[in-house]
This record gives structure tokens, C-alpha cells and sequence, in this order.
């Protein structure tokens, strides 16, 4: 499995490219994740290592 992961929104205003090992991966939706992130769920990633400190914004 590869090391890459890439992903965005569903409207394409964000995307994102990581390279990091995927320990675990979890979906949560108690009210403590949904009032800390204004969303009706959040989606946890657990990496071994870190990720640069890169942001760029696709037109
Ligand atoms: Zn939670």
C-alpha cells in the first residue's frame, strides 16, 4: 500500500497530498468533535511521523 494519500472537498476548493504511514483512521460524531469542528461528523487520521507545514490554495 502506498504511502500517499490524496484527497479533497467535494466542491474542489480543497484538496490536499500527504506522505505519511496511515496507523488508523476513524470517523466520530460526539457532540465534543461536532462543536469543536461545526461539522455533523469528524474524520480522525492517526500518522507516524509529521506532515510539512505546506498549505497551498488550487484556484
Ligand atoms: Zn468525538
Amino acid at each position: 500500500m502506498s504511502d500517499v494519500h490524496s484527497g479533497g472537498c467535494q466542491c474542489g476548493a480543497l484538496r490536499y497530498q500527504f506522505r505519511a504511514t496511515l496507523r488508523d483512521i476513524a470517523h466520530c460524531h460526539c457532540s465534543i468533535c461536532r462543536r469543536t469542528t461545526g461539522g455533523i461528523l469528524t474524520t480522525w487520521l492517526q500518522l507516524d511521523g509529521h506532515l510539512p507545514q505546506q498549505q497551498e490554495q488550487i484556484p
